[in-house]
């Protein structure tokens, strides 16, 4: 079965992180999360883009993740872990060179003894209690933790697609009071909390997905395209149904065309009675249940059945998607499929 195309536009995912940069003073340093394989898009191709572009220090999820930034980078560019150093992991975070955060003194001592000497950075909970140490275990480990010298100490913000949220300020000053006199770079801003100004930028900043074109970065451009084969096309009569459950039944005699990517693929079934395709210009909705492999599209109004839908596009992208779907962007953009043959273009 002919599989769909991602198309990926790395000059696009670089202005992004350009134009992110850019909203921070000079003297603060932009970094990258790359994590979830680059959100979805291909964790070595985007990395090495965002390297061109001219980040430095990358963040991934997990060490295993790590591996693969390291391969596409080689030596050089600091690679940090967000889930710190779990059990089993000193191996692999020794031979990738990867930098952990540290998020508990249970992950301090283990990767102190472990590997004694290697780089590590602080994560600390400012409030979100989801990763990070607490501020009574800092206080508790700070002294002994900031004369090993980490790389750097960082938190994460809840709730900063809500700028007007009162939780941003809160962690805001939980952080600052966290990270007195700590001398070595300190950051608590992803996209969103770059969008809320200066006050929010410390040293350094971890923009993700208003890199790969999604909110809340409104001003982003996509990045992710996607086109779907058309493997058969049919006539439908009036009355005729179409798909699992008979859920659509043509009005009007229609050509159906039935498109291989289905739910298999991040085609999320509910967004199926709200998602266009584009034949050119011409939109052709979604009709019948989303299948596993298949989607089955009306195609009636197109002049002509092309050999690919567009399902993302610059007149739908990722954020539409993903409200028709009931979800957000990254959810989206990290479902894309395994099948699909990705192209990196720029
Ligand atoms: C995912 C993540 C980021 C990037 O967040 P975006 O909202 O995608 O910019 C930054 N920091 C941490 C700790 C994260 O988990």
């Amino acid at each position: 079965m002919t599989t769909s195309r991602l198309s990926i536009d790395l000059d696009a995912l670089k202005a992004n992180w350009r134009a992110l940069d850019a909203k921070s003073a000079a003297d603060v340093e932009s970094s990258a999360v790359v994590k979830a394989n680059g959100y979805g898009l291909g964790a070595p191709r985007v990395a090495q883009a965002l390297a061109e572009a001219g980040a430095r220090r990358f963040f991934v999820a997990a060490a295993e993740e790590g591996l693969a930034v390291r391969q596409a980078l080689g030596p050089g560019a600091q690679i940090c872990v967000f889930g710190g150093h779990g059990k089993g992991d000193a191996a692999i975070l020794e031979q990738a060179d990867l930098v952990p955060m540290l998020n508990s003194v249970e992950q301090y001592r283990r990767h102190r003894q472990a590997l004694p000497g290697a780089a590590f950075g602080i994560q600390l909970d400012s409030g979100m209690n989801r990763l990070g140490l607490e501020p009574a275990d800092w206080a508790a480990l700070r002294d002994e933790a900031l004369a090993a010298g980490p790389e750097l100490v960082m938190s994460h913000l809840a709730c900063a697609d809500e700028p007007d949220h009162p939780m941003n300020r809160q962690q805001l000053e939980a952080f600052r009071s966290m990270v007195a006199g700590v001398e070595v770079p300190c950051s608590l801003a992803a996209t969103g909390g770059i969008l809320l100004g200066a006050d929010y930028h410390f040293q350094l900043t971890r923009p993700g997905c208003g890199m790969y074109g999604g909110l809340p970065f409104a001003d982003a451009q996509p990045v992710a395209y996607l086109d779907l084969p058309v493997i058969q096309t049919r006539r439908v009569e009036p009355g005729e149904a179409v798909g699992y459950g008979n859920t659509w039944v043509a009005e009007r005699p229609s050509l159906i065309a039935t498109v291989a990517a289905g739910y298999a693929d991040g085609l999320h079934r509910i967004m199926g009675p709200k998602t266009l395709t584009y034949a050119g210009e011409t939109p052709c909705p979604i009709v019948g249940r989303i299948s596993m492999d298949l989607i089955t599209v009306d195609v009636t109004d197109a002049a002509e059945v092309p050999d690919y839908l567009s399902l993302l596009n610059d007149k739908q992208g990722v954020d539409d998607l993903a409200e028709n779907a009931g979800t957000i962007g990254y959810e989206i953009l990290t479902s894309l499929g395994a099948r699909y043959a990705r192209h990196y273009r720029g």
